[in-house]
């Protein structure tokens, strides 16, 4: 008979009178009543577990309970009895090569000047910052701009002069269409070497709708994917500027998932390039998505720009407009969590959480996708990423055919016409490494196996590298997923409630 104690990677969470329990690397996060509790409470030290149990012949509730806690390896093997304790842990998963989203910069301009985007630095146009500025000008703009972000330029790979070089090259502007097959196609292929059956292709940009030739090609040429071997996903990151009749149905033909970028009715932050007020046009947009009944998002920053106007009326917005999600994109600038204060940041989001949860509109992120991977059971290694593709699940493609790690980090993998050999970059492999194990500073947080911390342009240019952490932002990811948790109520994910089910058998 084997001995069992739980394991170390075990976190429990008080939620009411319950407990919720999970594996912080592997997941499948379940609620325990008081009496579930006890049971796994007795496994403090390590106990006999019967074979019967194990393998669900005994149908005692307590055998089926720890039954399953064994299954999540939230109960262990007891070290040193047969070796090592159960459960895989992080490092031991192989960090493969694996594609699963393919970002293609459509474009490198954009018709907004929104204050935050790094698309035209501050919001300028990059077509002037061209004529007057030399990319070294923009690099010592971007230094000056805080103490806190210190870019190398003496690390090719990390430092953000490739990127920028990439940026400012007038033959990087406008990816052509008969381009943007061809990249997908090369892309798919790379995607089917490492074995994915399912891609998603993300238009990106600047503003990528400025480039609708391009798209339509894309759309056209591939479809479903089922031509092509795999089976194709869309979705789109746009301002809503320029949806006409034809784009809002044929996303609507392509299932094309709309992030409509879009702050607040009283935010300033997203104004037309020549000044004005963007909103009436944006609303015109989605009106035109909603008509074609496309799936709709609406994308919102979390900034120091959009602190005060950061509220509510999002959710009556998303409601109006026809728009089921809120995707909050909070602040990529370390310093933002120190401004502000990891606790009002936290309240901030659950604020407008709950304020969706009335409307039935969820509002998510890369923040709530932590609390999302918790939920199942080891699926990251099926996902590909926690939650930043960027390590190792994604190809970037720019016009030129330029192949970084995502749009927002400096990581350069070489060109998409190097098809395969792309993965074999040592920028590719290392990115890839991230992919699952977090630096060592991670090792034992409670939500190791689903955060990927903070994005990676920010990181590169903190610290001149990927593989560190902005520990200011931790308690927000750790804080807003422990009250997701929290707020669950028992049998919305896998309940044992031994008392109810003694009393139904009595
Ligand atoms: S980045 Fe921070 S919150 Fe995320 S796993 Fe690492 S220590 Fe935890
Ligand atoms: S690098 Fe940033 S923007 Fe890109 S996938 Fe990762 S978190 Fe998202």
């Amino acid at each position: 008979m084997d001995r069992y104690v739980k394991s170390p990677d075990l976190r429990e969470l008080p939620v009411g009178e319950n407990v919720a329990v999970y594996h912080r690397l592997l997941g499948g996060l379940c609620i325990l009543d008081g009496e579930a509790k006890d049971v796994l409470a007795g496994f403090d030290r390590p106990q006999e577990v019967a074979a019967a149990a194990l393998a669900g012949e005994d149908k005692s509730l307590e055998s089926q309970l720890v039954r399953q806690l064994v299954l999540r390896q939230l109960l262990v093997r007891e070290p040193g009895a047969t070796g090592e304790a159960d459960g895989p842990g992080m490092p031991g998963i192989p960090a493969e090569a694996k594609i699963n989203v393919v970002q293609l910069v459509l474009v490198n301009a954009c018709n907004f000047g929104c204050t935050y985007c790094f698309e035209g630095v501050q919001g300028t146009d990059l077509e002037k910052k061209e004529k007057g500025a030399g990319t070294l000008s923009i690099l010592a703009r971007q230094k000056s701009a805080g103490d806190s972000v210190v870019v190398n330029l003496n690390d090719s790979v990390y430092a953000s002069e490739t990127r920028l070089a990439h940026q400012l090259d007038p033959g990087n502007r406008l990816m052509r269409p008969e381009s943007a097959v061809e990249y997908v196609e090369k892309a798919i292929a790379i995607a089917r070497s490492t074995g994915v059956t399912q891609l998603m292709i993300q238009f990106f940009g600047g503003e990528p709708l400025l480039n609708w030739p391009a798209i339509r090609a894309v759309l056209h040429a591939f479809g479903t994917g089922a031509a092509h071997g795999i089976t194709l996903q869309y979705t789109i990151v746009t301002n809503g500027s320029l949806i006409s009749e034809e784009v809002a149905s044929l996303f609507a033909e392509h299932a094309v998932g709309v992030c409509v970028s879009f702050d607040s009715v009283k935010s300033k932050s997203r104004p037309l390039k020549n000044g004005s007020d963007s909103t009436p046009i944006v609303v015109e947009g989605l009106r035109r998505l909603q008509k074609y009944g496309n799936r709709v998002a609406i994308n919102a920053a979390l900034s120091s720009d959009t602190w005060a106007s950061f509220d509510e009326s999002l959710v009556d917005f998303a409601e109006e407009h026809g728009a089921s999600e809120i995707g909050v994109v909070v602040d990529l600038d370390p310093t933002f969590y120190a401004r502000f204060g990891q606790e009002n940041i936290i309240e901030k989001l659950w604020g407008l959480v709950q304020a969706g949860a009335e409307r039935n509109i969820v509002v998510t992120g890369y923040w709530h996708q932590i609390f999302q991977l918790l939920l199942g059971f080891n699926v990251v290694p099926q996902r590909g990423f926690k939650n930043c593709s960027a390590k190792g699940a994604q190809l970037s493609i720019e016009p030129n055919g330029a192949v970084f790690a995502c749009k927002a980090s400096s990581g350069h993998f070489g060109s998409i016409q190097e098809g395969e050999g792309l993965l074999q970059s040592e920028v590719y492999k290392h990115h890839a490494s991230l992919r699952y194990e977090n630096p060592k500073i991670c090792r034992g947080c409670e939500i190791e196996g689903f955060c990927a911390g903070l994005c990676l342009g920010p990181i590169e240019k903190k610290y001149g590298e990927v593989d560190s952490v902005e520990t200011s932002a931790c308690d927000v990811y750790r804080g807003i997923t422990r009250r997701f948790i929290q707020a669950l109520a028992p049998y919305q994910v896998p309940t044992f409630d031994l008392a109810a089910a003694r009393s139904a058998e009595a």
